[in-house]
């Protein structure tokens, strides 16, 4: 009989690296899939990354995931970029290509194909709350998916106006900063509502972004970047309005489905994905 007792390594370098659930959904992937690969999560300090990623190469790793503090400073040991990583200026998956590591960013690309589940970006209009590492990713994804015009709504004035003028100039999507000051007033022919703050997130559960609730009309959707608890009062509130939502958990799993599709090849099913992060009862 034969074997093979050689996986492939895929893996994270990350710190704390203890907290994240994602080792969990890929190997769930893999497991359901049949495939003979292992997801290795790692806890790597900022002067140690340069030594994880020659150890990646030298071990033959496909690729691995950067998350904080990372995502930025993995660029510098890596061979090239994707498009949107090199648009957004941050990696968080890394591919191996013959035998070059190419940067790619499945943050905002997670994001789109959650939400391509209930409406296509394109030719619409979108106000995105947010302008940290989350938003910039998804307002340059949802650009590059055709948005029309994408508004962005930040309390820092600066990070907003960083990001809009991102978009602006790098992308085909027009966009502007508008000030969040007092109940933002989403504008009446607004497409998709998009929250990419951490407002909300676990142990922040009751945390509802400043939004003024009565100019959400069941016409649009309303999609939240918050996994843990994936229904944030956002998503509550906008489905007693009648809006179609798309929740964070669905951008964290699409993010792990991009992933293994450029690690393996395979389409991973969503809903194994899904289904082993739930088990976890984060
Ligand atoms: P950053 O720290 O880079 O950015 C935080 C953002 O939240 C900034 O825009 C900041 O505004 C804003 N913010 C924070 N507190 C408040 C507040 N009290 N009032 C108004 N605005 C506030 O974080 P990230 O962009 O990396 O992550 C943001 C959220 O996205 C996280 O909660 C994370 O859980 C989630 N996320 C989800 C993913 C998923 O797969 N579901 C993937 C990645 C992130 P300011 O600029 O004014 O400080």
């Amino acid at each position: 009989m034969s074997h093979d007792f050689l996986a492939q390594i895929t893996g994270s370098f990350a710190m704390p690296a203890g907290e994240n659930p994602t080792v969990a959904m890929i190997e769930a992937a893999y497991r359901h899939h049949g495939l003979n690969w292992r997801y290795i999560n790692c806890e790597v300090s900022p002067e140690n990354l340069k030594d994880a990623v020659a150890g990646a190469r030298a071990m033959g790793w496909t690729g691995f995931n950067c998350s904080i503090p990372h995502k930025v400073a993995v660029i510098q040991h890596l061979d090239g970029l994707g498009e949107s990583a090199e648009i957004i200026g941050a990696v968080n998956t890394i591919v191996r290509r013959g035998d070059r590591l190419i940067g790619e960013n499945t943050d905002g690309k997670g994001f789109v194909k959650a939400l391509r589940d209930i409406i296509d970006p394109k030719n619409r209009k979108v106000v995105l709350f947010g302008a940290g590492g989350a938003a910039r990713a998804v307002g340059v994804e949802m650009a590059l998916a055709g948005a029309a015009h994408i508004t962005i709504v930040n309390r820092g004035q600066e990070r907003g106006e960083t990001v809009a003028r991102l978009i602006d100039e790098k992308t085909p999507a027009t966009s502007v900063y508008a000030a969040w000051e007092g109940a933002f007033a989403i504008p009446e022919e607004t497409d998709i509502v998009i929250h990419a703050t951490s407002i909300g997130l676990y142990p922040d559960v009751d945390g509802l972004p400043d939004i003024d609730l009565s100019t959400l009309r069941p016409s649009m959707v309303v999609a939240d970047g918050i996994h843990n608890p994936p229904r944030t009062r956002l998503i509550r509130a906008a489905e007693s309005i009648g809006c179609k939502t798309a929740d964070g958990l669905g951008m964290l799993v699409n993010q792990g489905v991009i992933g293994i599709k450029y690690w393996t090849g395979i389409d991973a099913d969503a809903a194994v994905m899904r289904q082993a992060l739930l088990d976890l009862d984060l």
